[in-house]
């Protein structure tokens, strides 16, 4: 097959959600259409529990899994589909900020009951960002909800995204007819059942007041679902492929994940009008995935579950061209060329050795250090692909060494955890205090442990009273210069030694935002 024709079959997303929406299940329902595992039951949840965040076995078991299950490729009606997996956990938000680098468009799961939930919204404002296509699949039709233009209205007002239905449920919980699909003029009757997979209750209705649809649901919920279609298909406008793909209108499903109602025809819809993959951005260039050479970037890194051997799999989004086991390919960062050889695929529950991969797809690279977030693979262009933002942490603490003579496995532990993206370092300028970010308190945990068990080092966290860490920028040299010298206090350099205003305070940030205007400042790396 050609480059073009692989291209063209490749569709890379990811879904997001609150925890609890149903991101777990959904996946493990489009997995069965896929006839990527034939039960129920087979894909496990990422998820930790808040509870459980003291227990390191847990931590260490939901690596694994997790690595497992971090993409899941399948095929459908002759698509290779990749769905990479994100974590909800929002201690973890940043891994999934890096995921959804890697992605050509997303699946949001709502809960109707609980709608618009606060992590949602944050990983929204990521792909807003970025611009990527959503569609939402709107969960749990089976329960007691709330109405669907109130659902409707909360999205685009809390997500900043209009929406445009293309499914409309009747009725819900208790009284859960099924739903009409606006954009197959079809109409699916919902009957609970966990493993159903064929199209038994597909009923095409053409035409909305076809007398069927009163036999069928009842003269009263008949009546209702003409003034919802009449309503939907005046009060929104056209669905329309091209306000999708750019970002600005998601389309939105209703169904039931643990029901497996409504999923297949997201599918469906899905393979129809989600984009494939879409041109990157290296510092230089825009880059085609029809380029004839292979470059791909790394956006996830994940250490082996063996401890003795740190070998780790990092994970590269093919972007351009074709990948091809066993080939040479220059790491722009270090500026020298790696051979490898053991490249992975990830096909859903299953690791397997692969020969070559396309743009869209994701391989799998052991490493023995080399490889960092961020870092990109080519054919031996320079240059580096941009995107992977580093975002200011919300929580800093001090690393105080607890082993002196163990001080160089501390620095090599912490350089290997941050080079996965576990978490930021921050180095001060003054006195070379090493202070670490995360987005969660989970982290510190999980580095702790890990410094323990992998590098045997031991340390502590102190608290710091910081409010954010802010790159910063200017287009006046002098007064860059000035900056620095009167808050050398408080300046840093993060991991790529891009330096960072550490500030203590909002009150404090606003102050010396307003002290000097000649300064930008940053809440994210890459501006
Ligand atoms: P995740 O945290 O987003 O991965 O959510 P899960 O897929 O693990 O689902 C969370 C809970 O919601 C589980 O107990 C599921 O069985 C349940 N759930 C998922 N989909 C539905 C649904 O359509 N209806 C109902 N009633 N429960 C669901």
């Amino acid at each position: 097959m050609s480059l073009t024709a692989e291209i063209s079959k490749r569709k890379t997303f990811g879904i997001i959600s609150h925890p609890d929406a149903g991101k777990t299940t959904l996946t493990e329902k489009l997995l069965l259409f896929g006839g990527a595992i034939k039960t129920a039951g087979a894909v496990k949840s990422n998820k930790i529990d808040r509870h459980a965040t003291s227990d390191f076995m847990e931590i260490e078991k939901q690596r694994g899994i997790s690595v497992a299950t971090s993409v899941m490729g399948f095929d459908y009606k002759d698509r290779r589909i990749n769905l990479l997996d994100t974590p909800g956990h929002q201690d973890f938000a940043e891994d999934t900020y890096r995921t959804l680098t890697a992605v050509d468009s997303v699946v949001l799961v709502v809960d109707c009951v609980k709608g618009v939930e606060i992590q949602t919204e944050k990983l929204m404002e990521v792909c807003r960002m970025r611009k990527t296509p959503v569609m939402v699949f709107i969960n749990k039709l089976d329960r007691e909800g709330q109405d669907p233009y109130d659902l409707l209205d909360e999205i685009e007002a809390k997500l900043d995204i209009k929406v445009r239905p293309l499914s409309w449920p009747i009725s819900m919980g208790k009284t859960f007819k099924g739903v009409y699909s606006l954009y197959e003029k079809k109409l699916k009757l919902f009957k609970a059942s966990k493993q159903q997979l064929d199209k038994e209750n597909d009923i095409s209705i053409e035409d909305i007041n076809d007398p069927v649809l009163d036999e069928l649901i009842g003269e009263r919920y008949a009546e209702t679902l003409r003034e919802d279609v009449e309503l939907v298909d005046g009060g929104y406008p056209e669905f329309d492929i091209e306000t999708y793909r750019s970002g600005e209108v998601a389309p939105v499903f209703f169904g039931s994940a643990v029901n497996n109602f409504g999923v297949q025809e997201l599918l469906d819809c899905f393979i129809d009008i989600a984009p494939g993959p879409a041109p990157r951005y290296t510092e230089e260039r825009q880059i085609l995935p029809e380029e004839s050479k292979f470059s791909g970037f790394v956006f996830k890194i994940h250490a082996n579950m063996d401890p003795k051997h740190r070998n780790r799999i990092a994970f590269v989004r093919v972007c351009a061209g074709q990948f091809s086991r066993g080939s040479t390919y220059y790491h722009s960062r270090l500026d020298k060329k790696f051979r490898y050889s053991n490249a992975t695929a990830f096909m859903a529950q299953s690791k397997e050795v692969i020969d070559e991969a396309y743009p869209g797809d994701i391989v799998g690279l052991y490493d023995t250090g080399n490889l960092k977030i961020g870092d990109t693979l080519s054919e031996g262009e320079k240059g580096m692909y941009k995107g992977i933002p580093s975002f200011s942490p919300e929580i800093f603490r001090e690393v105080v060494n607890m082993d002196a003579m163990k001080t160089k496995q501390l620095e090599k532990g912490l350089t290997q955890l941050m080079d996965e993206g576990v978490a930021q370092l921050f180095t001060y300028e003054m006195g070379a205090r090493k202070v670490v970010g995360t987005v969660g308190a989970l982290q510190f945990e999980v580095i702790q442990h890990r410094l323990l068990h992998e590098y045997g080092a031991t340390c502590r966290f102190m608290p710091m009273n910081l409010f954010k860490a802010c790159w910063f920028s200017s287009t006046d040299k002098k007064k860059l210069d000035e900056f620095i010298d009167s808050k050398y206090r408080h300046i840093a350099k993060d991991k790529d030694g891009k330096l960072v205003f550490m500030a203590e305070s909002k009150a404090w940030l606003q102050m010396v935002q307003d002290n000097f205007p000649e300064i930008e400042f940053h809440f994210t790396s890459e501006f």
